[in-house]
């Protein structure tokens, strides 16, 4: 499958499908890449240890000078001192203004690696291979960033990939974990777009949890398009864009106070879209929205209640840390129908802290 993600003067194509990785030399080349400047994959210990060498091997053969910079996996290395020493291992390797970064791994890797693409020499070409069902998410939209200790996200840049190539066959060795966390995005997509392809992940769960490829194929393709159709639709994040963010409200107020462990970032979004599913069943929308997303987000193997332990006063709190929280009340993006959300500006917190009350 391939779809073109179109962004103002800019587009590039996103290829999904299975055995990618032994096109992406005649892939790379086909968008540009050059040859003769050196090109560096940025990747993370568990990927390396099960895809880089196929890739490394290809883009050799194809003719490209490759070096290689392999990172600790997980969000730490989102960091600017493993930034800096990205930057390092590209002056070692001679990267000039015509190379290219590639990502290979999950969003870590991604976000990483784009702002090393983004800032080293002013930018160079970025290429993502995403290993991830979630970095279909990051993969579109071109926002790549690294964490401050005080904040995620908060140094980062929007640069676009010449393209995206997702071999569906590096996503075999996902933990079991990890793969549902992917899928709640996927989910998510659905529904703040397309109650059809709604239908279509509750039909096919079990498919996508056992990772057929023609199943996940589809739902990467349908996830990757929205997004993409919604991010060009508002690239510099003005107001469209902020229906990306349902589930999230809760979500990160979860991820913050359950600590980064216990809940997987598409785990803390998939309670938040319960809750937003709850809240808008209280501001009169039907029943369904409601047991629909629960059923389907629980069927793909994600936690639909919020872990008792968790206090709800924290979790308040960190809501209220949230930009987007105003005096006493807060943007949410509430799901009226499936497949349908609007941007409410005055949900109050009261009736916030009601539904997660609810949520245990
Ligand atoms: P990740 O990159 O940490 O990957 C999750 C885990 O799976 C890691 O331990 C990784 O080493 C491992 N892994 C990756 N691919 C594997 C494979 N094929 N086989 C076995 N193990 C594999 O996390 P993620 O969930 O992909 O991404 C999360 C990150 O994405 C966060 O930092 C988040 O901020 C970012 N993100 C960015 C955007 C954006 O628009 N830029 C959107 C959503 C999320
Ligand atoms: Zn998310």
């Amino acid at each position: 499958r391939e779809l073109t993600v179109e962004l103002g003067d800019r587009s590039y194509p996103i290829y999904i499908g299975e055995g990618l990785l032994d096109d992406a030399g005649e892939l790379f080349a086909q968008r540009g890449i050059s040859k003769k400047s050196p090109l560096m994959i940025i990747t993370d210990e568990n990927v390396a240890e099960r895809h880089l060498e196929k890739l490394q091997t290809v883009l050799v053969a194809a003719g490209f000078d490759v070096s290689t910079a392999i990172i600790k996996p997980g969000e730490s290395s989102k960091s600017l001192a493993v930034l800096e020493s990205l930057v390092t291992k590209a002056l070692d390797a001679g990267l000039d203004r015509k190379s290219t970064i590639v990502a290979l791994g999950g969003g870590v890797v991604g976000d990483l690696a784009g702002f090393v693409a983004a800032s080293y020499m002013r930018g160079l070409k970025f290429v993502q291979v995403p290993t991830t069902i979630l970095a279909h998410d990051s993969s579109v939209g071109g926002k790549v960033a690294v964490n401050h200790p005080l904040a995620k996200n908060i140094i980062g840049a929007f640069h676009q990939p010449e393209l995206v190539l997702y071999d569906l066959n590096t996503l075999q060795t996902l933990p079991k974990r990890e793969i549902s966390a992917g899928l709640s995005e996927v989910v998510k997509h659905g529904l703040i777009w397309d109650p059809a392809f709604v239908q279509w992940c509750d039909e096919n769960a079990e498919r996508l949890t056992s990772l057929d490829a023609d199943a996940l194929g589809y739902a990467l393709f349908m996830g990757c398009s929205v997004k993409a159709e919604v991010v060009s639709k508002d690239e510099r994040e003005n107001d469209l864009r902020a229906i990306l963010n349902l589930g999230h409200t809760i979500g990160h107020a979860l991820e913050a106070v359950a600590g980064y462990k216990e809940l997987l970032h598409g785990e803390a979004i998939s309670i938040g879209m319960v809750g937003a599913a709850r809240l808008a069943v209280k501001l009169g929308a039907s029943e369904d929205v409601y047991t629909v997303t629960k059923r389907v987000l629980s069927q793909v193997g994600l936690p639909v209640r919020l872990p008792e332990h968790l206090d709800t006063d924290a979790i308040m709190e960190a809501m209220m840390h949230d930009k987007k929280f105003a005096e006493g009340t807060m943007v949410f993006i509430v799901p009226i129908e499936i497949g349908k959300v609007e941007i409410n500006k005055s949900v109050s917190a009261a009736l916030i802290r009601e539904i997660v009350e609810q949520l245990k």
